[in-house]
């Protein structure tokens, strides 16, 4: 079997090969490492991992058509967004009011350029660049060609999706609100309206398709039947496709979309702990440090993650109190803890009930983004309160520890492979 001869299908004979009722693939679980086999089209519900539950391929309800769409509206709506201020602020008839780039800005007029750039690149970069990327490939193969580099280019797509965090900061935007009305009048822009129709249709576009589809399109997975007459052991599963690429001297390129081959993602457990290590170091600093200094009426105060917690607790709003503690403070410690104790039962080649233990890898990885919360909390507290003497809100020094936290916290679940759970265990011996 060789996939070369699939590289100069059309788009066309890609369609048609794709949609032949009754077509098979055979696809490792990103989870577990279990080759099996499903339909190419799933036509209700989702098929499941048989052995660790992962998902694996679910029934998309419309065609690319409408996912083309509704990033085309996204796109509309991400400029209404960005354009008009999303928020105003009314403090004693002095007004403030701010864009979303705003809050970015602001963190980096006050010295802090790191955190601007991370909340620039997570609430606005990065969601545009997702919306352009998946246009740039969608519309050239729903008109029947391949544009340049378009693999290369949708595998960027997957790596950016966990970075962009627009829901984040929108409940980022809501806690500030609710820490702002009892100082000033608070009131919500165009943009702010906006932003919520585009996580609407950003979430949408990804329910009416799933990358696999377009992946599919851009060159179709060998069928099951091929692969059956190929040695098992000299298969490697794409980590960018998901394609299963013969590679029998165990390295190269994947031919689909050009990742580098790797049968497990490379030294996962040594850099898993390597990351977990400085995250943990930075978990103090990030903890003692104030993240926020306020300043009313010439009274000066730092207020850390804890402080902030505490400050909502006692305004009676004990709802979101929880949130933000279970975001800041539970969720770190989660993943730091949680991620620890994989990584020493795949050391210590644990039997342990493997399916519970990637339930576990499955939850640190999926809660991971919404730790970000306090800091885009902060952003928009930077950006809307500065009004000199009277009242103004500046970063402090443990909002950097916090946020290299989160995101290294976020690296280091994404290095690690849940599949070494399974190897360790004993489950994928027979190759
Ligand atoms: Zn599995
Ligand atoms: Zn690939």
């Amino acid at each position: 079997m060789t996939g070369t001869a699939y590289a100069h299908t059309s788009v066309h004979d890609a369609a048609a090969e794709i949609s032949k009722p009754g077509r098979l693939l055979v696809v490792e679980c990103e989870d577990c490492g279990l080759r099996q086999t499903i339909p190419s089209r799933v036509e209700e519900g989702h098929v499941d991992c048989v052995r660790c539950g992962a998902l694996l391929s679910k029934r998309t309800t419309r065609g690319i058509e409408q996912a083309i769409g509704l990033n085309l509206a996204a796109l509309i709506v991400f400029v209404l967004a960005n354009a008009f201020p999303f928020i105003t602020l009314n403090l004693q008839g002095r007004i403030q009011d701010a864009e979303i780039v705003s809050a970015a800005y602001a963190l980096y007029e006050d010295g802090m350029w790191e955190l601007g750039l991370l909340v620039f690149l997570f609430a606005i970069f990065l969601p545009l660049l997702k919306i352009l990327g998946n246009l740039y490939v969608m519309i050239p193969l729903h008109m029947g060609f391949r544009p340049p580099a378009a693999r290369q280019v949708f595998r960027w797509m997957e790596i950016i999706h966990r970075w962009a965090m627009m829901e984040v900061f929108l409940l980022g935007v809501i806690v500030g609100y609710v820490k702002l009305i009892s100082l000033a009048t608070v009131i919500f822009g165009i943009a702010a309206f906006s932003f919520v129709a585009l996580i609407m249709l950003v979430v949408a576009a990804e329910t009416v398709f799933e990358p696999r589809t377009i992946w599919e399109r851009l060159q179709p997975s060998p069928s099951a039947a091929t692969l059956a007459s190929v040695d098992q052991r000299e298969l490697i599963s794409c980590h960018g496709c998901g394609l299963l690429n013969h590679a029998p001297d165990a390295h190269g390129y994947c031919e689909r979309c050009d990742a580098r081959l790797h049968h497990r993602k490379p030294n996962g457990v040594t850099r898993a702990w390597a990351l977990i290590i400085t995250a943990l170091i930075l978990y103090f600093p990030a903890n003692i440090y104030p993240v926020m200094k306020l300043n009313f009426a010439g009274a000066k105060q730092g207020a850390t993650i804890l402080e902030g917690v505490k400050e909502l607790l006692f305004g009676g709003m004990w709802p979101l109190a929880l949130l933000v503690f279970f975001a800041s403070v539970t969720v770190p410690m989660l993943k730091l803890g949680g991620l620890g104790f994989l990584l020493v039962s795949v050391q210590r080649r644990s039997k342990w009930h493997p399916r519970e233990r990637t339930k576990i890898y499955r939850i640190v990885d999926a809660i991971g983004r919404w730790s970000m919360l306090d800091i885009f909390v902060l952003a928009i507290l930077v950006a809307l309160v500065r009004f000199g003497s009277l009242a103004t809100i500046t970063p402090g020094t443990g909002a950097i520890s916090f946020a290299a936290v989160v995101v290294i916290t976020m690296i280091a679940a994404e290095s690690f492979d849940p599949r070494q759970i399974w190897d360790a265990a004993g489950a994928n011996d027979e190759r």
